[in-house]
């Protein structure tokens, strides 16, 4: 096992020589019966981050782990952002383990959707996906809400061996793992470090189980696909949702334009007259606008009424990049990374997205 000291907060390795460098703490703080960085001291007392270099290939050497052990993985992805925060190449450092699927957030869900309809769908997206998770389930690490079914699953499906928390930055695993670790009677500076600011956790955090086994939570994989990297705190604030979603609903023609802010928008180019439903942070503004005033508007309301990005990081903030749908029959959603999606009934209606450059869109089957 590791001798070196390990911070409680992230799980670097502790060093006292380097004030730039990762794991820098002061040789004062030393003393201290539980021992945290310098970086996870001013985002617990602060909210403050600083940079630290770790890159992806850290991460990879990290998951690389994952297949050389026999081990239980247990996948959390934010089921608000499911392709966001999916991690594709999972299963290449899963080896023969088995997976468990744990879509968290599920507080977010307006209280009409049937969770059982999004186990399902869960699975048939983690089929396309090639991924056969021994288990799907839907917690709410926030609220507490079956985190402790969660908890109870992951005992039955361990069989004695370790358990690897992993998934996207973001997701929630550290807010799990705490609220467990609360329930069992931890103390609050036994805690791991979270924070709504992507790359909390840096290196694999163990937590020894009463057998003999550990629980790790590795560090989220940062997706450079998400929406959080081109904003800053206060503006990821408003995007990211943080109560139930109340859907919008807007009667469309064609020639029509939604505004999400600054942040995406959608023209209903042609079709038959239809709602589309809107799915974001009730924080952020909709606007409805005629398609043909819609550039006009974006390019002399960037960061007032179409906000965020604020104005003073508009400059900055990469341009909207289109791309046509084409979209089938039946309910589909059009999923704006890490904002949210909006649901139309196609029936051969074509559509026109805009969204930053970087951020990814994609068209599914309905959610609900
Ligand atoms: P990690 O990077 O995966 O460890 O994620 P964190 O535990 O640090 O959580 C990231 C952000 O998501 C924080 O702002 C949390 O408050 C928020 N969060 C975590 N779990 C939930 C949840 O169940 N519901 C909601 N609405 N937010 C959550």
């Amino acid at each position: 096992r590791r001798e070196e000291l390990i911070c409680s907060g992230c799980g670097v390795k502790i060093q006292t020589n380097n004030k730039e460098g990762l794991g820098y703490t002061p040789p004062s703080a030393l003393k201290r019966d539980v021992i945290i960085c310098q970086r996870c001291f001013r985002l617990k007392h602060y909210n403050d981050v600083q940079d630290v270099p770790l890159t992806d290939d850290d991460f990879l050497k990290i998951l690389t782990e994952l297949g050389q052990k026999e081990a239980l993985i247990v996948k959390i992805v934010d089921i608000f952002d499911f392709d966001g925060s999916w991690l594709p190449g999972l299963h290449r450092f899963s080896g023969k383990n088995p997976v468990l699927l744990i879509g968290n957030k599920a507080d977010l869900l307006p209280k009409s959707v049937k969770h059982s309809k999004v186990i399902q769908w869960m699975k048939k997206a983690a089929k396309e996906y090639g991924l056969k998770p021994a288990n799907v389930h839907l917690m709410s690490a926030k609220t507490g809400e079956a985190i402790m079914e969660v908890a109870n699953l992951i005992d039955q499906e361990r069989q004695g061996k370790d358990v690897y928390i992993v998934g996207c930055t973001n997701t929630g695993k550290s807010t799990f793992i705490n609220r467990v670790l609360k329930e069992f009677g931890a103390e609050d500076e036994m805690l791991i470090t979270t924070s709504n600011i992507p790359g909390t956790t840096l290196d694999m955090i163990d937590i020894p189980l009463d057998d003999g086994s550990f629980l790790y939570d590795t560090p989220g994989i940062i997706n450079h696909h998400q929406v959080a990297h081109l904003l800053d705190k206060n503006e990821l604030k408003m995007v990211s949702p943080s109560k139930e979603i109340k859907p919008k609903v807007f009667q469309l023609n064609p020639g029509q334009t939604l505004f999400f802010g600054g942040m995406g928008r959608i023209d209903f180019v042609s079709g038959e007259p239809q709602s589309f439903i809107v799915y974001i942070s009730n924080e952020l503004m909709i606007h409805r606008t005629k398609t043909e005033k819609a550039d006009s508007l974006y390019e002399n309301h960037l960061g007032e009424l179409l906000s965020p990005p604020f104005e003073k990081n508009k400059e900055e903030f990469p341009p909207l990049v289109g791309k046509d749908w084409k979209v089938p029959n039946g309910k589909m959603d059009l999923v704006f990374s890490g904002l949210g999606w909006v649901t139309i009934s196609g029936s051969g209606s074509s559509v026109r997205t805009h969204a930053p450059k970087g951020v990814a869109v994609s068209m599914r089957p309905a959610i609900f």
